[in-house]
């Protein structure tokens, strides 16, 4: 157990949730910076972190990607190619590490999500658990063992190949890199771009549902397949559409083909943590620091 306050940063794209908390997942202060540039935001952010007293024992970052995780590379902790404008090779992790000398645990946020949702929330008490949140884009993160399953760098699970649905040919895609990918075929901007809307404002007989939750059911079968895990929990902002889940749940015994181990009802799960999610995201990357492979934390 680390004592002492923690610096925590949700590093979003559109804003930062930047808090002090503590090892017993005590939150006592966090403010809204929104997400400009760079050289604007982080410093803001560090010093919000100062007024708050400054001395801090570790600093978590939860943050938008994809980041370079490998410890040996020069651009650690560095956003590395991303849409969004300015922040292509941005470097978040080491404002923070020169202005607080102390260790930086960064990872993504959903990785961070994934942590917290094992450690804390919908996956706690089991060995292994596969979080992955569906809005603008899809992502995915998985705890086994305790540790997050990392390569070079963190998995990109909303871009793997996708089976097509009957009813939805002719539709390209979203995704600006690979078109119809899980995460271009089943993310909000898909929704958007073929019927026009989100799912939650579609007439619930709308085939729309149905499609969303056979493509989400399919990606299950196949992280079921690689990963084995004891809980799959689904976040995100298509998520909180009416009756997804229930459709998901349904579809998944028969996208797996007799593979599925386990309840759908007991093991396709919604997120627990809620609204702090992300500081608490922030806050697990610091607490596994010294597992080699599980946050990429690394002394300055
Ligand atoms: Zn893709």
């Amino acid at each position: 157990m680390m004592d002492g306050k923690i610096a925590l940063i949700e590093a979003g794209g559109t804003k930062f949730i930047v808090g002090v908390g503590d090892a017993s997942r005590q939150i006592q202060a966090r403010t809204r910076i929104d997400t400009t540039r760079p050289e604007e935001t982080i410093p803001a952010a560090i010093d919000w972190l100062r007024q708050q007293g400054g001395d801090y024992a570790a600093v978590g970052i939860a943050s938008f990607g994809p980041l370079d995780l490998d410890r040996a590379s020069p651009q650690w902790g560095h956003i590395t190619r991303t849409t969004k404008p300015h922040w292509s090779m941005a470097d978040v992790a080491g404002p923070f590490a020169r202005a607080f000398t102390c260790p930086v645990a960064i990872n993504t946020d959903v990785n961070g999500a994934a942590l917290a949702e094992w450690m804390w929330g919908a996956g706690q008490a089991t060995n292994s658990s596969l979080y992955l949140t569906v809005g603008t884009g899809v992502g995915g993160g998985a705890v086994v063992g305790g540790q997050l399953v990392h390569g070079v760098t963190h998995p990109e699970m909303g871009h793997i190949r996708m089976p097509r649905h009957p009813a939805d040919t002719g539709f390209e895609g979203t995704c600006p890199f690979h078109g119809d990918c899980l995460e271009g075929l089943a993310a909000g901007p898909s929704i958007i771009a073929r019927w026009g809307a989100s799912l939650s404002d579609l007439p619930s007989d709308h085939i729309g549902h149905r499609i969303i939750a056979w493509y989400l059911a399919h990606a299950i079968a196949t992280f079921q397949a690689i990963l084995e895990p004891a809980r799959i929990i689904l976040g995100g902002g298509v998520m909180e559409s009416p009756g997804l889940l229930a459709r998901i749940r349904s579809e998944a015994v028969e996208a797996a083909a007799g593979y599925f181990a386990g309840r759908p009802q007991e093991m396709i799960v919604p997120p627990a943590l809620g609204d702090s999610a992300g500081l608490l995201g922030a806050l697990a990357l610091t607490l596994v620091e010294g597992h080699p492979h599980s946050a990429g934390a690394k002394r300055q």
